[in-house]
Parts: C-alpha cells; sequence; structure tokens
C-alpha cells in the first residue's frame, strides 16, 4: 500500500559491537538479504552479516524463474536486492566471515575481524553449493551447458539431449523431470543407483531414457558451449565420448552449516531441521535457504523463508518484551 507522504528515512546506524540487537541476518545471499529487510520494516534493531554480497547468485549466469522479473541477469539481480536493501536502509556488515555462534543468554556471534556481535535472535542463512564432479571442463562450461539445478534450467533443453549425473534420489527425480522437456535423457552413474526402486522402474519404462552404470564421467568437453562427455566403462575399461547438449550433475548439495553443528539439529545430509516457521530446536533460531532441510533449493523460496523467519523473530521478541 503507498501513502501519500514523505516518509522520513533514519541515517543507516554504523555497525555497533556493544549493542545488543533484535534481529541478525547471517549471510549476503536472498534468504539473509530478504530476512533483515523484513525485520528493518517491522522495526526491529537489525544487522545483515556476510561474506558476499548475492551469495550463489555470483555463479550464476541468468535467473528465468524470479516472479515479475522475467529473465535476468544474475548480476543484476544482485544489484536490484542490493538497491531495495540500501533503500530501506537495512544496515550491512560484508566482507566478514563468522567464525562461531555461542547461545548464553543472547546469540554471540564471532567474527574474523577479532569483534563479537550480540542479539536476542539468529537468522541463520549461509546457504550452500552443488557438490562438484571435479572434472576437466566443469567450470570451463558451467552455464554453457553445465548445470546443477533442473528447476532453474531445465527449460532451456526443451527437445534436447541431456545427461544427468548421479544415482540418488535426486539425480532419478531430475531425469523424470527433464524426460518430460528433452528429447532424450541419458543417466550416467558412476555405481549402482541408490534412489528408489520404483522411481528407477518408472524410467525404465520411459522410451527417451537411457542409462550407463558403473560409468564415470572423465571430462566435459565442448567449444563455446559443452558437446558432450568423455567417459568410462568400469566393467570394460574402455572410454568412449557420448555426445549431449547439457549435463545435469544432481550429485548432492554441501550446506554451510557447520557453525551450528553441536547447536541445533541437524538432518543426515548436514541440512538445518526447520520447521515451517523456520524455527530450529533452539529458542530465537531460525534458519533458511538452502542451509536448511528444505529439499527446494530456490531464490525465491530462500527469500521468502528469510521473510517468514522475521516475522516469526519479530513475534518472539514482541512476546518476550524488553527481555
Ligand atoms: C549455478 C547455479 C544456478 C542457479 N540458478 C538458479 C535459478 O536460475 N533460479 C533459482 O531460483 N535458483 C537458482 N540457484 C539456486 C539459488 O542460487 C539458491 O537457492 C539461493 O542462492 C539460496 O540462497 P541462500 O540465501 O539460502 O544462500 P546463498 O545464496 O548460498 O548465500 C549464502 C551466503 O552466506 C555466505 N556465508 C557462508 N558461510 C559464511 C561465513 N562463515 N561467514 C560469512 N558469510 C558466509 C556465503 O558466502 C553466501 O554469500 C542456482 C544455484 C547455482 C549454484
Amino acid at each position: 500500500m503507498m501513502f501519500n507522504f514523505q516518509i522520513e528515512k533514519p541515517k543507516t546506524a554504523p555497525v555497533d559491537y556493544q549493542t545488543l540487537y533484535d534481529f541478525i541476518a547471517l549471510g549476503l545471499g536472498p534468504a539473509g538479504m530478504n530476512g533483515a529487510l523484513y525485520a528493518k520494516r517491522k522495526g526491529l534493531k537489525t544487522l545483515l552479516v556476510g561474506y558476499d554480497l548475492g551469495g550463489q547468485l555470483n555463479n550464476t549466469s541468468d535467473v528465468d524463474n524470479y516472479l515479475g522479473l522475467g529473465n535476468i541477469d544474475a548480476s543484476d539481480m544482485i544489484h536490484k536486492f542490493n538497491t531495495h536493501i540500501k533503500e530501506l536502509e537495512v544496515p550491512i556488515l560484508s566482507e566478514v566471515k563468522v567464525i562461531s555462534i555461542q547461545k548464553y543468554e543472547h546469540f554471540e556471534i564471532a567474527l574474523d575481524n577479532g569483534e563479537t556481535l550480540k542479539t536476542k535472535t539468529l537468522l541463520y542463512a549461509f546457504g550452500g553449493n552443488p557438490r562438484k564432479l571435479g572434472v576437466p571442463g566443469e567450470y570451463e562450461f558451467a552455464s554453457k551447458g553445465v548445470s546443477y539445478c533442473v528447476t532453474c534450467d531445465a527449460p532451456f533443453f526443451k527437445q534436447r539431449h541431456v545427461i544427468v549425473a548421479g544415482g540418488g534420489n535426486s539425480a532419478l527425480d531430475a531425469a523424470i523431470d527433464l524426460a518430460r522437456l528433452a528429447s532424450k535423457v541419458t543417466i550416467v552413474h558412476r555405481s549402482q543407483f541408490k534412489g528408489d526402486q520404483t522411481t528407477v522402474n518408472q524410467l525404465k519404462k520411459m522410451p527417451n531414457v537411457e542409462m550407463f552404470l558403473e560409468t564415470q564421467i572423465l571430462e566435459v568437453k565442448g567449444e563455446i558451449t559443452m558437446t558432450g562427455v568423455q567417459v568410462l566403462d568400469k566393467k570394460t575399461k574402455t572410454e568412449r565420448f557420448i555426445e549431449a547438449d547439457g549435463i545435469f550433475i544432481e550429485i548432492g548439495h554441501i550446506p554451510n552449516s557447520n557453525l551450528l553443528e553441536g547447536l541445533a539439529n541437524l538432518n543426515n545430509s548436514k541440512e538445518i531441521i526447520v520447521d515451517r516457521f523456520q524455527q530450529t530446536n533452539i529458542e530465537g533460531l531460525y534458519a533458511a535457504g538452502d542451509v536448511t532441510d528444505n529439499p527446494n533449493k530456490q531464490i525465491i523460496i530462500a527469500a521468502s523463508e528469510g521473510a517468514v523467519a522475521a516475522l516469526m523473530a519479530t513475534s518472539y521478541i514482541n512476546q518476550k518484551g524488553d527481555k
């Protein structure tokens, strides 16, 4: 809703290491940024802390699935997010690394600049990274055929031949999604499938899906964009080239949750377990985005979870009063 009068904007407060903040958001990705934006607009004494502005968007070329932004270059998206944060004068402490988090009466956050921050409530949004194959050409052809996200990139491979690397449930689900759009899907996995047998059976019935097990990807090859992968058949010990327009690497996700190990509950994949209000098992501690046990790792989801966390933290602070 727009009000037809001038809102006097307060000056952005400098970082105050003596202050007890109401809400600190850790992580300069979409989850942390949106959490801090919501908390600031609720009038909480807020600080946004992290290392690199934009998080994983820095490793992305363009984004096609954020409502209202159309097809946008990821660097433009970071710029838009940052402009919004600045317009609302959300205080930011960037280019610092958090080295430890302790919970006493309040949370204490130790930084690599030697300082410590204190806060009543904390949003942990340190994201994560897709696990890499670690083969030549993977980095060179990233966003030029190599993708780590079917939800993000599958529509770009309509009626194309794509490879799925991996044999767990996420790889099998990715292959099913892709088989609806791509002309052909080739699953390549270095051992036997680890995912559900029912999903494997479903894939076996799909006419445009082929599978190579006990097959190791040695290299992603290409010129301007990728043209295929060199593989080793481990049974026959022979190498060959599989021609393809793209490869989806679905071999897992590494959450940056190490600072909460021993404090919050994590699942077997080391993701932080949260409820539908983004609350962890620790009072006043929230987590949002790719670091949580939500399997859907997306910008719009991370941003909305950050907002939920900030609103729940506001209710928590309101209930606690001025303690
Ligand atoms: C190649 C690629 C393409 C993608 N494409 C799309 C797409 O098209 N659409 C889409 O919706 N999603 C896409 N995604 C997924 C999307 O980027 C993530 O879901 C989203 O960025 C998650 O946001 P986040 O805030 O949870 O974490 P992140 O973006 O991971 O941000 C976390 C931040 O925390 C910082 N951090 C971590 N540890 C510390 C520490 N100790 N101290 C200080 N800072 C720390 C990190 O440096 C980072 O800045 C893509 C991901 C990748 C890798």
